[in-house]
C-alpha cells in the first residue's frame, strides 16, 4: 500500500464505492502517485476532478500582474514634472540604457519602442533585406518572423528541439545558402537556445546571430547573460513580459560601428549623441522607434524588481519541474547543459496523450486543469504554415525579387515536423504564476496528478 495515501481517506473511498471498485481504483491511484509524492498532494488527488463537480484544486487565483508600488508613481510624477517626455529632452532612458548594458554585459544598449523594433533595427542595422534569406525559429511569437517580412527577406524556418521548445541547433546548417545574412534564434519562454551549437555553425560561415531575447531577461548560457553573445541581442519590455513598461525595447551589441549605425535608424538617421535641432544624416534608412521618458522611467523602477522575481520563478519552476517530471505524460521543457539560468517567461512542458492514459486529448486535459483553478495554454500554432506567410512569399514584391524556383522550393524547405508535433502537446502556465507561493504550485501539482488519476473519466469533460 502507498504509504502517503492517508488510510482514513482510504477507508472513505473504500465505503463510497464498494470493495471491488475501490481497490481497482486504488490501483490506478497508486501507479499515478507514485513514491515520493506529499501527503497532501495525495490526498487532494484522490477527490474528483472540477470539471466533474469536484473542488478545484486551487482557488483564489494568482499573483496579479503588474507589480507596481510608490516607486513607479513617484519616477512618473518626476518626468510628469519635468516636462522632459522624450528622450531628447530627458535622462531616463539614457540612464536605463547604461544599467541595463550594464546588467546584460553589453557594451550597447539602444532602447527601442518595443521588441518589435528592437529586432527590426537589428535587422537594419545589419543591413539585411531583399534578396536575403533568414534563418529563424518557427517555434516563436509571430515578431521574429514579421521583422524578415517587413525588410522583404526570406524567412527559412529550422526545426524545433521539441525537449526544449528551442530551435534545434543541429538542423541550422542545413537551412544556410549563400543568400543566408542573418540568423535569428529565440530564447523562448527564457529558456536559452543551444548557443554553443548556433554560434558555432554561424561563425564557421561569418553570418550574424540576432538572438531574439524578448522572453529572455537574465537568462545566462554559460555564466553569461544571453542577449550579450550573438552580433545583437534584442529584448521586449511589453506589458505581459518579465520587465514591463507596458511597451519598450532594447537592442544590446558589443559592435560600436554596428550600435552607432542602429542608433540612427531608431533615431530617423540622426546620430547619437547630438542635441537640439541637428540635421546632419547618417545611415541609409531610417525612422522613429524611440522609447519615451515615462517608459525609460518606468523600467529603471521596474529593474529593482527584476531579479528578486527572477529568483521566485525560477525557485517555483525547479520545484515544478521535480513534481510534474514524475507524473506519466508530463514532459517539462529540457535545457541544455550549457544552460546556467532559465528567465522562466513561460513554464513549458509537453503532454503526451499516450503516456497520460485514459484517452484524454490535451484540449480535454487543457479544460480540466482550467477548471482546478489552473489558467493554462495550448501556446503557439505552427508560424510555417500560416497562411498569410505563404501569401506574403507569394506576393508581387517577393516575385520581384527572388527567383520563381526558389520560391517554389520555399515551401519544401521549410517542413518543420517536430515543430508541428509540439505545437499539438505543448503546454502553458504565464510567469506571473510562477511569482506565486510553494502551496500555489503544490497546487498546481494536486491539479495535475488529480486529473491523471481520473485521466479515463475525462475523456469527454
Ligand atoms: C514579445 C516578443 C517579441 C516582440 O516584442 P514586442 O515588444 O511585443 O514588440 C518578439 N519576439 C518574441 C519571442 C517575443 O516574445
Amino acid at each position: 500500500m502507498n504509504p502517503n495515501i492517508p488510510r482514513r481517506g482510504f477507508l472513505k473511498s473504500t465505503a463510497v464505492a464498494g470493495a471491488g471498485t475501490a481497490i481497482a481504483r486504488y490501483g490506478r491511484l497508486a501507479s499515478v502517485l507514485g513514491a515520493g509524492v506529499a501527503p497532501q498532494i495525495a490526498t487532494a488527488a484522490a477527490t474528483k476532478p472540477a470539471v466533474l463537480g469536484g473542488t478545484p484544486a486551487h482557488q483564489g487565483g494568482f499573483p496579479a500582474w503588474p507589480v507596481y508600488d510608490e516607486r513607479e508613481e513617484s519616477a512618473l510624477r518626476e518626468v510628469l514634472r519635468s516636462g522632459n517626455w522624450f528622450r531628447g529632452s530627458g535622462q531616463k532612458v539614457a540612464q536605463f540604457e547604461e544599467a541595463y548594458a550594464k546588467l546584460i554585459g553589453a557594451k550597447h544598449c539602444i532602447a527601442t519602442a518595443n521588441g518589435t523594433s528592437a529586432l527590426h533595427a537589428s535587422l537594419s542595422g545589419l543591413e539585411v533585406g531583399p534578396g536575403d534569406e533568414v534563418v529563424i525559429a518557427p517555434y516563436t511569437f509571430i515578431a521574429t518572423l514579421n521583422v524578415v517580412l517587413l525588410n522583404y527577406a526570406l524567412p527559412i524556418f529550422a526545426d524545433t528541439d521539441p525537449e526544449s521548445f528551442e530551435v534545434d541547433g543541429r538542423k541550422i546548417g542545413a537551412a544556410i545558402t549563400e543568400r543566408t545574412a542573418a540568423i535569428i534564434p529565440v530564447h523562448l519562454g527564457g529558456n536559452p537556445a543551444d548557443l554553443d551549437t548556433i554560434l558555432e555553425v554561424a561563425g564557421r560561415r561569418k553570418i550574424p546571430v540576432i538572438e531574439d531575447a524578448c522572453q529572455a531577461w537574465m537568462a545566462e548560457w554559460r555564466g553569461r547573460k544571453v542577449g550579450s553573445l550573438g552580433k545583437t541581442g534584442c529584448f521586449s519590455f511589453q506589458a505581459s513580459k518579465n520587465l514591463n513598461a507596458g511597451e519598450g525595447g532594447a537592442v544590446l551589441t558589443n559592435d560600436d560601428e554596428l550600435a552607432e549605425k542602429i542608433y540612427a535608424f531608431h533615431n530617423n538617421n540622426r546620430a547619437r549623441r547630438v542635441t537640439g535641432y541637428n540635421f546632419s544624416y547618417r545611415g541609409t534608412r531610417g525612422a522613429n522607434l524611440r522609447l519615451t521618458e515615462w517608459q525609460g522611467a518606468m523600467l529603471l523602477a521596474q529593474l529593482t524588481r527584476l531579479e528578486p522575481q527572477s529568483r521566485t520563478r525560477e525557485q517555483n519552476a525547479q520545484y515544478l519541474t521535480a513534481q510534474l517530471r514524475q507524473i506519466p505524460g508530463i514532459l517539462p521543457a529540457k535545457m541544455y547543459p550549457g544552460c546556467t539560468r532559465n528567465a522562466y517567461h513561460l513554464y513549458m512542458f509537453r503532454f503526451k496523450a499516450a503516456e497520460f492514459g485514459g484517452g484524454m486529448s490535451r484540449a480535454n486535459f487543457l479544460k480540466a486543469l482550467s477548471a482546478e483553478g489552473v489558467p493554462c495554454s495550448p501556446g503557439y500554432t505552427p508560424l510555417n504554415k500560416e497562411a498569410f506567410v505563404k501569401a506574403a512569399v507569394a506576393s508581387k514584391a517577393y516575385q520581384r525579387i527572388y527567383p520563381a524556383k526558389l520560391l517554389a522550393d520555399w515551401e519544401a524547405r521549410n517542413r518543420c515536423p517536430a515543430n508541428d508535433k509540439l505545437c499539438d502537446e505543448a503546454v502553458w502556465f504565464t510567469q506571473p504564476m510562477l511569482l506565486g507561493t510553494r502551496k500555489d504550485m503544490d497546487d498546481i501539482v494536486t491539479a495535475v496528478r488529480k486529473i491523471s488519476a481520473h485521466a479515463s473519466q475525462l475523456t469527454s469533460a
